[in-house]
């Protein structure tokens, strides 16, 4: 957080240092990135990602979007418009905040964005089974994916029983976990670890945390077994 001086963000644990949420999946070869959020550059260029096939975005809010412009870096190198697959709102929002990339008369250099909408069903991304899992952030529906064994979802504070259906099975699931507090469209770490024993997923990462939750190092104490917090540059192989 801007001018802060907690724990956390004078921490030098590296694992405290975090940028907004986003994930690459690769499957098969293929590179899924999912939110574009502020720090899209930086965690692009800092993890060396050199292809992206698609970007899938859960939501419009500003810390799952903001970053989109950088997708002309693939554009450039990979001589192709970026597939964005998101509800039909999202994509709307998207049009509206990014107005420039999708006028009639562009200017040069503007990322090049394929918009497909996406509901409830299951899709495919370059032979890839994608599964939406619709779920609550306060009053807005919004995504979260399921890739094989391997659920994500970044900002939520109520999963249906039909969601929770689609999770189960998973081998890993991350779910948001923000703050202590009460919070009105997220689950708090109280409620994440509940609805985590409740769908009860071998291996959970939390992610999504605000500096209010606490440091990497305190919280990890605090966490039943199989809760880990993920962290920025954190890599999982299912
Ligand atoms: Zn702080
Ligand atoms: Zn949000
Ligand atoms: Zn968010």
């Amino acid at each position: 957080m801007i001018a802060c001086s907690c724990a956390v963000c004078t921490s030098l644990d590296f694992r405290d240092k975090r940028s907004r949420t986003s994930i690459l999946v690769e499957i098969n070869g293929v590179h899924l990135v999912v939110d574009s959020g502020p720090d899209f550059r930086q965690q692009i260029l800092g993890n060396r990602i050199n292809r992206m096939d698609a970007l899938l975005v859960t939501h419009e809010h500003k810390d799952h979007i903001a970053g989109l412009d950088d997708v002309r870096g693939f554009n450039y190198i990979q001589h192709a418009p970026m597939p964005l697959f998101a509800l039909p709102r999202v994509l709307d929002h998207i049009k509206v905040e990014f107005a420039y990339a999708f006028a009639e008369k562009k200017y040069p250099g503007v990322p090049q964005i394929d918009l497909i909408p996406v509901n409830t069903d299951p899709f495919k991304v370059n032979g890839i089974d994608i599964i939406p899992i619709q779920v609550m952030h306060a009053k807005l529906p919004i995504l979260g994916f399921r890739f094989g064994d391997f659920s994500y979802i970044t900002d939520c504070n109520y999963l249906s029983p039909e969601s929770i259906d689609l999770i189960k099975g998973s081998q890993v699931l991350v779910l948001n976990a923000l703050q202590r507090e009460p919070h009105i469209s997220h689950y708090t770490l109280e409620q994440a670890i509940e609805v985590a024993g409740e769908i009860g997923i071998e291996r959970v990462y939390f992610t999504h945390m605000s500096h209010k939750i606490g440091t990497h190092a305190s919280v990890s104490k605090e966490l039943p077994k199989g809760i880990q917090l993920a962290y920025d540059g954190l890599r999982i192989e299912i």
